[in-house]
């Protein structure tokens, strides 16, 4: 596995109990291991007034503008958080806004340039079995002929997160990460998580080579109660009947559900705000496990909840669903928070988004946006591959690679240097000449172009793919569609929305910070997830190296004081 230096020279520097070589280990062989104490990093004192645990939460596909749009209505949870220290415009600043980089930003401090984390999936032609296509979140080198049944690993992930990196300071520490998706647990807990759990079919399941916890399986006897039993619909809040309106895409209709689940569905119990309850009934049980925040160093805890990813995913963002969803989040949210407060734990919180959204282009066309569309299947990798190989005389078949319309693309392996750049040169002009088309930047143009450093609104495309670029794992060139071009050609039952573009639909998500008795501020102009990590770390005292992170330290008191004190 190559190792980016910056990586190698950060764990060198920081002593954590991995050596580099060992990164690529999957989670299920580090887990096996008892933390090791830090070589060099001696016991610090944890500063009197630091909180004892920090709880990041990650909306998944909670953009800034569904914040913006039902802030007003959140008397929950997330309504307490507005009265913290807001930040309305956060940028998950690169251009591939998926899942998996998203959550690899948020409590790494890095971009996915330095994360390694380009994509939910990328194409390595090198992998022995058939399919090509690698998952993030996969030990591909482990995985039987069906990638489907892989092996859950967070070993594509190069650097450190804040968990690790509290307990590599402080031993005692703990860092669990509890979420739908495997994938944002292993991106947000790291290499060494004392527990972690995701959602899998009908339960939460755990990292390979250790047993479902007491605690875990006590969670999954109620969810499986509530399986069988089946639930009636949610009640439809009064703010939100003016989403109430049908609207047909492809074979589906969205637009007026309320999630009524039949008796055995668990994934109609998935796709419905029942899913994030529980992810967040785990947490709270996990936290009496494990008595967090109780000890004399700050735990970590990290969530992630999936179900607003689902019903954007399913429904769209402007229908009777994600209101009823955002409702729910911001009840559940506040029991959550309250049970933390009973516990009489001193905790701070920061809330953001692994990406932000889109609604789904038949919608958007009815309401003002007759210029979103569904990208062309010319676009596709395939019907790409057919047209590059007529004009230079080559055999199509597996010519062209991709996961999609969009993003990144390879080319075959076994080709000649040079012929490999006529194709790449061949795919460019074909693709620029189709009017869905922004941009087209190969490897090189990104390789040759600096990692951006002014606000991420002012970034230009090419910046914003550069945050997104490793040369190891990325494609020979990126493709980037144009403002309002869905990356999904075809709507279906359960798809008929995305987000994965370089706008800022997709890059803006809140950033909400909270903590007991802090005089909140609203500061409006744009900062970056990667600044999480740095800020959340300034507040318990941990000393990381300068220039360590891609983000800063934001001062999260609203006076004269600073929250930011002397780490970077
Ligand atoms: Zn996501």
């Amino acid at each position: 596995m190559t190792l980016s230096r910056k990586a190698a020279l950060l764990l060198a520097t920081l002593s954590l109990p991995f050596a580099p070589a060992a990164l690529a280990r999957t989670a299920h062989n580090t887990a096996h291991k008892a933390p090791v104490a830090p070589v060099a990093a001696p016991a610090r004192a944890v500063p009197a007034n630091a909180p004892r645990l920090l709880v990041a939460i990650a909306v998944d596909q909670f953009s800034a503008d569904l914040f913006a749009q039902y802030r007003s209505h959140f008397t929950g949870g997330l309504g307490r958080l507005q009265q913290g220290a807001v930040f309305p415009a956060g940028y998950q600043s690169h251009a591939a806004t998926e899942t998996c980089p998203g959550h690899s930003t948020i409590l790494t401090g890095m971009r996915p340039a330095h994360t390694g984390i380009i994509a939910n999936n990328w194409i390595d032609q090198s992998v022995t079995r058939a399919k090509k296509v690698v998952y993030c979140a996969e030990d591909e080198t482990r995985t039987a002929a069906d990638p489907k049944d892989y092996v859950a690993s967070v070993g594509h992930l190069l650097v450190p997160t804040l968990g690790e990196r509290i307990k590599a300071v402080w031993p005692t520490s703990r860092n669990l990460a509890v979420s739908g998706k495997d994938r944002a647990t292993l991106m947000m807990g790291g290499h060494v998580i004392d527990q972690g759990y995701w959602w899998k079919g009908s339960g939460f399941t755990t990292l390979e080579g250790r047993a479902v916890g007491p605690t875990a399986v006590a969670q999954n006897a109620a969810v499986t109660t509530t399986i069988t039993a089946g639930d009636k619909p949610f009640d439809l809040p009064d703010w939100c009947g003016a989403r109430e309106r049908a609207v047909t895409a492809g074979p589906v209709t969205v637009g007026t559900g309320r999630f009524a689940l039949n008796a055995g569905d668990a994934n109609g119990f998935r796709v419905s705000p029942r899913l994030d309850r529980a992810v967040l009934d785990l947490a709270t049980r996990l936290v009496d496990e494990q008595k967090l925040g109780k000890g004399a160093t700050p735990d970590m805890l990290s969530v992630s909840l999936s179900v607003t990813d689902f019903v954007g995913h399913g429904y769209g963002t402007e229908g009777t669903e994600m209101c009823i969803q955002l409702h729910q989040l911001d009840t559940a949210l506040g029991d959550f928070f309250a049970s933390l407060d009973q516990r009489g734990i001193d905790y701070a919180v920061v809330l953001t988004a692994d990406h932000g959204g889109f609604d789904l282009p038949e919608r958007l066309d009815q309401q003002a946006l007759p210029k979103a569309q569904r990208a062309g299947i010319a676009l596709l990798p395939e019907a790409l591959s057919d047209k590059v190989g007529a004009t230079l005389g080559l055999d199509p078949k597996g010519l062209i690679l991709a996961d999609g319309p969009a993003g990144d693309f390879w080319v075959k392996r076994d080709l000649a240097h040079a012929q490999k750049a006529q194709v790449v040169a061949a795919a460019k002009a074909e693709l620029l000449a189709d009017p869905q088309v922004a941009a087209v930047f190969t490897a090189d143009e990104l390789a040759a172009t600096a990692l951006p450093t002014a606000s991420p609104d002012t970034w230009t495309l090419l910046q914003r793919a550069r945050a997104s670029f490793y040369a190891p794992r990325s494609g020979d060139f990126v493709v980037l569609l144009q403002r309002g071009v869905v990356a999904l050609p075809k709507p279906g039952p359960g798809y008929v929305a995305t987000h994965g573009s370089p706008w800022d639909y997709d890059r803006r998500v809140p950033m909400l910070f909270w903590r007991k008795g802090m005089a909140g501020f609203e500061q409006p102009s744009p900062v970056e997830t990667v600044d999480i990590a740095p800020t959340l770390a300034a507040l318990i005292g941990l000393n990381v190296p300068a220039g360590t992170f891609d983000g800063r330290c934001l001062d999260l008191d609203a006076g004269a004081g600073s929250t930011c004190g002397v780490t970077p």
